[in-house]
């Protein structure tokens, strides 16, 4: 990437089932946005405490209340007493630690409880860094997400609703809530309308083609919204790679018990692809294996 962020800008570039963490420093202070999964909470901190360099953490920001984004929330804020800044449409979801609104239990994901301090408001805008940045309504993958816009430097922090290739999976339509695709379409299209230099993805590295991936996640989502069945399907194959990461491994023996407790795959199976138990377990199985998402050694699978 030719783009240099500002220096008051560090990326903490993760995987997939922890969230980017982006760092600002303001002299001898500094805040985050997105804390990652909670199991991958150790080394969060350890990257975080190498980071800092002694700075006070004072704030913490989310781009949206989703298990991968969130998990280190609490463990953060214990090690730096920091307070947490969340989008205004979860407050209540995060207040009452409801479960299926925050796509825990459906998602047989788990983050540990917290309390937020304060609530972000799409059309807020606040400092980071020494940089304005606004928060914009960004629904789709999620109803209430937000993302973060600084114009001066031409910079998009975009959570999960656009990534170098693709975006989060859109969470309302696989659940039964028909809006989250249309929403989706006109969050890409408002992003399309800001000028960006660079944007920085919930998952992924920084990237600078902003039209190109915008072209993709538009071609994407055409494609799901024509056709239900590889919507629903693809959800299927992420979900289950999702928490084979956390797991890491398991016996293979395991695996049709492992798909079996995960209740959004067989909610969506209902809906939208009518699939026998056993023929939809030996699918996602093979689909996985086969784009290397996951590897059976031994009586063991093992994620990628
Ligand atoms: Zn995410």
């Amino acid at each position: 990437m030719s783009f240099r962020l500002p220096s008051s800008m560090q990326v903490l570039e993760r995987g997939w089932l922890s969230a980017n963490n982006i760092l600002f420093f303001e002299g001898e202070r500094a805040s985050l946005i997105d804390s990652g999964y909670h199991s991958h909470v150790g080394q969060t901190l350890a990257l975080l405490h190498h980071a800092l360099a002694g700075r006070r953490l004072e704030r913490l920001y989310i781009t949206h209340a989703h298990s991968d984004h969130m998990g280190g929330n609490p463990a953060v804020q214990a090690a730096y007493g920091c307070q947490i800044h969340i989008p205004a449409g979860s407050a209540e979801a995060v207040a009452r630690w409801d479960e299926d609104a925050l796509l825990l239990a459906p998602l047989g994901q788990s983050a540990p409880r917290y309390q937020y301090d304060h609530l972000i408001q799409a059309g807020e805008a606040f400092e980071l860094g020494g940089l304005c940045w606004q928060a914009q309504a960004a629904p789709g993958h999620d109803m209430h997400a937000l993302v973060y816009y600084n114009p001066e430097k031409r910079l998009l922090i975009s959570g999960d609703a656009l990534w170098e290739n693709g975006f989060g999976l859109v969470f309302p339509d696989l659940l039964g809530q028909p809006g989250g695709l249309d929403a989706a379409r006109q969050t890409l299209e408002h992003l399309g309308r800001l000028a960006i230099d660079c944007v920085i993805p919930g998952h992924g590295v920084p990237f600078v083609a902003v039209d190109e991936a915008l072209a993709r996640a538009h071609q994407r989502l055409a494609g799901f919204i024509d056709n239900s069945e590889k919507f629903a399907w693809n959800a299927t194959k992420v979900l289950v790679a999702f928490v084979l990461q956390d797991k890491q491994r398991l016996p293979s023996a395991d695996f049709p018990a492992f798909v079996h407790a995960i209740p959004l795959i067989w909610s969506m199976n209902e809906r939208f692809l009518g699939l026998e138990e056993n023929q939809l377990i030996r699918r996602v199985y093979e689909d996985l294996e086969r784009s290397g998402a996951l590897y059976r050694d031994g009586d063991f699978i093992y994620s990628q």
